[in-house]
């Protein structure tokens, strides 16, 4: 049986309204010794029934997997995967109809989103990537791996788990990243988004390997790319320079700090558009590159990575975003369209759009609201769970 957290008297309420944390806090104490990662069963302080969920030490003690009584092992594994991907088929419906452009690159399970807190699963063609982001999660991975070989039989050959970076200390205690099924996949393997082809570097990538999240939104700027010059700064693997070269931009620069993130930007554009000479990429610092750069670009994507991982750094984070954007601001030229986005959770869709207008303020300059972006689908936000909306886009018309 699971050991018991008992919470203090009145604390049951966030609970009461499914939201899927138990904070410290509200912990009045604990019967047994739970181990982190551990199922805990939370009672109110009358001994009522609340949730199960993985415990964890840190400010956020508890994540829920259940507000049923049950026990957590392969039929719960099993049903939570394949609801999420039978919300996956609702949204890419052209994986049955045929129609429209191919994209074999997806989420699987968002966190919260899913009903599985701590996990993140994205599949890539023939491979599922998975990661975890609590204890609980890792310490479960080969029950999930089991569930999700049998969900996604005939889809998936490969499961690569990949936490080194979100669990330092359990990854190496256990053996770091490797394959929990299969393992005949390369780092060379490539996977189809919206019918454009992209290598998938999910060995020594950064998150699981590409940011499937920005899908909706490339699509969205090759729309506006026509003829247009393009800088798209902090590019990673090149997403957004790729469809821009199919919107017909007349240049295309992309920009990542990481020099590896470029020369998969390079393979990448070359995949697609083998030998165009609109490309080029840089291996620069943003700022840098935003300073010496001159006047010519009309179309610029600023997709940083998350300038505050915490609420103590939001702060800071509102500072950066200000100052990075003022220098979009004061460089694009007139009629040029700015594409701005922030992936900081604790940045709220108020306080981003805040930060942007006031650089928009200080340069001067005449600045229209076009699109407000956010998110796939296949990154749902659990209603209960608002934490979970964190990419926020704006597109702008700057005068
Ligand atoms: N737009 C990308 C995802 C961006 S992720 C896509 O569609 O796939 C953020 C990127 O910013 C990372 O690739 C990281 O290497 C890069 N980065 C971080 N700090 C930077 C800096 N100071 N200057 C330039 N790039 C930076």
């Amino acid at each position: 049986m699971y050991n018991t957290v008992y919470l203090k008297k009145g604390k049951e309420e966030s609970l009461g309204r499914f939201h899927p944390w138990v904070f410290s806090g509200a912990i009045h104490h604990i019967d047994g010794r739970p181990e982190e990662g551990d199922v805990v069963r939370v009672l109110s302080a009358d001994g009522r029934f609340l949730a199960v969920g993985h415990v964890q030490i840190g400010s956020i003690a508890v994540r829920v997997l259940s507000f049923e009584d049950i026990t957590i092992g392969r039929d719960f594994w099993y049903q939570r995967l394949s609801t999420a991907y039978d919300v996956r088929k609702s949204i890419f419906k052209q994986w049955t109809s045929g129609e429209g452009e191919p994209t074999n690159a997806f989420r699987l399970v968002h966190g919260e989103g899913d009903g599985l807190p701590g996990l993140v699963i994205d599949v890539y063609d023939r491979t599922a990537v998975m990661q975890a982001h609590s204890v609980g999660m890792h310490v479960s991975r080969h029950e999930i791996a089991d569930a999700l070989a049998e969900v996604l039989d005939g889809v998936v050959e490969n499961i690569y788990y990949k936490s080194e970076n979100t669990l330092a200390y359990k990854a190496s205690e256990d053996g770091g990243n490797g394959f929990l099924k299969g393992g005949i996949a390369t780092a060379d393997d490539i996977a189809v988004e919206n019918g454009l082809r992209f290598h998938v570097d999910w060995l020594g990538g950064q998150k699981t390997g590409f940011f499937v999240d920005q899908r909706e939104n490339r699509a969205l700027l090759e729309r506006y790319s026509h003829g247009r010059k393009v800088l798209n700064m902090f590019c990673y693997t090149g997403g957004f320079s790729f469809y821009a070269m199919r919107g017909g931009a007349e240049l295309v620069h992309s920009v990542d700090s990481s020099s590896r993130a470029i020369d998969i930007t390079r393979a990448n554009v070359e995949l697609n558009f083998p030998g165009d000479a609109r490309h080029e990429a840089y291996a620069e610092d943003a700022f840098k590159y935003l300073d010496r750069m001159g006047d010519q670009y009309d179309l610029i994507i600023l997709d940083p990575p998350a300038f505050a991982k915490h609420k103590d750094a939001l702060r800071n984070a509102l500072i950066g975003y200000r100052k990075l954007n003022a220098k979009a601001f004061e460089k694009i030229r007139p009629g040029g369209i700015l594409f701005t986005f922030s992936c900081s959770q604790v940045v709220t869709k108020d306080n981003f759009r805040t930060a942007v207008f006031t650089a928009a303020a200080m340069s001067g300059r005449r600045v229209r609201i076009l699109h407000q972006l956010t998110q796939p689908a296949d990154h749902p936000v659990s209603i209960y769970h608002p934490e979970g909306e964190y990419l926020k886009g704006l597109v702008l018309y700057v005068e």
